[in-house]
């Protein structure tokens, strides 16, 4: 459902930055990623580009075999729009709005009026991230662990065909995270997501069903049917690394 042909990214003018390089991977319908790697591997450049976000140097998205055009902005936000949700690094939740108003943000933007389903949906999200009594709370009024879990709320509200994710756990602590995890993969099951999520914890990463390893910009090693010691361990492998650059 999701493929990256040898996409490639560089920043920088005078010292060149290789975020990604030739990154190829196909995901399917219905599977649940874990992307890990030291700082500055990659990985958010990664979602970015995989969702259109940001636009690659080289190489090709695929999205249900349809070409996502990075050159035409309308046409890119409206084939975005409906199929992809994003939970990013930073919540991204509009100050101005209530928790209730961002949740139904995409469903609002995607079509008309709000149908009940729309808000029955919403509603039952919100409780499920334990937010039920905070509908007309402002993100200002809200700790970042309840900002995450409404960031979430919002990106799975209108089961988008593919789902980012840039560390939706990294400010909840060990039970909110699981639920939100829960959520995550149920989302999965019941609807065939896409799901990509980034991730810096080892517990995280072994709900998902596969986990990639990038560093340096490309992806060196994957896990299948991981587990969360088997994923530390690996990852410890990357300290010196991390520690040299
Ligand atoms: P972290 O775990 O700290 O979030 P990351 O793996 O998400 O790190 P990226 O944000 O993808 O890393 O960054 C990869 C590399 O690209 C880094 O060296 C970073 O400095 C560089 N980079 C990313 N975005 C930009 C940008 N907008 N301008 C310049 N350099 C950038
Ligand atoms: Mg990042």
């Amino acid at each position: 459902a999701l493929r990256l042909e040898s996409v490639s990214k560089t920043f920088g003018d005078q010292v060149k930055v290789a975020a990604l390089d030739q990154v190829s991977l196909g995901l399917p319908y219905g599977t649940f990623t874990a992307v890990m790697g030291p700082s500055g591997s990659g990985k958010s450049t990664l979602l970015n580009c995989a969702s259109g976000l940001e636009r690659p140097d080289f190489g090709r998205v695929l999205i249900g075999g349809q070409e996502l055009d990075t050159s035409d902005e309308t046409a890119a936000t409206r084939f975005r729009r409906g199929r992809i949700g994003f939970v990013f690094q930073a919540f991204n939740l509009l100050p101005t709005l209530t928790v209730w108003q961002n949740v139904l943000l995409p469903a609002r933007i995607a079509g008309t009026s709000l149908s009940r389903e729309d808000k029955n949906r919403a509603r039952l999200l919100l409780d499920r991230v334990g937010l039920g009594d905070r509908l007309n709370h402002r993100p200002a009024e809200l700790s970042g662990g309840q900002q995450q879990r409404v960031a979430i709320a919002r990106a799975i509200v209108n089961r988008p065909a593919l789902l980012f994710a840039d560390e939706p756990t990294g400010a909840l602590d060990s039970v909110r995270a699981a639920e939100v995890l829960m959520l995550i993969g149920e989302s999965v099951r019941e609807f065939g997501q896409t799901v990509v999520m980034v991730t810096h914890d080892p517990v995280a990463a072994a709900y998902a069903d596969r986990v990639l390893f990038l560093a340096d910009g490309r992806i060196v090693d994957e896990m299948r049917a991981p587990q969360a010691a088997g994923v530390a361990a690996r990852m410890a492998a990357f300290r010196p690394t991390e520690a040299a650059a």
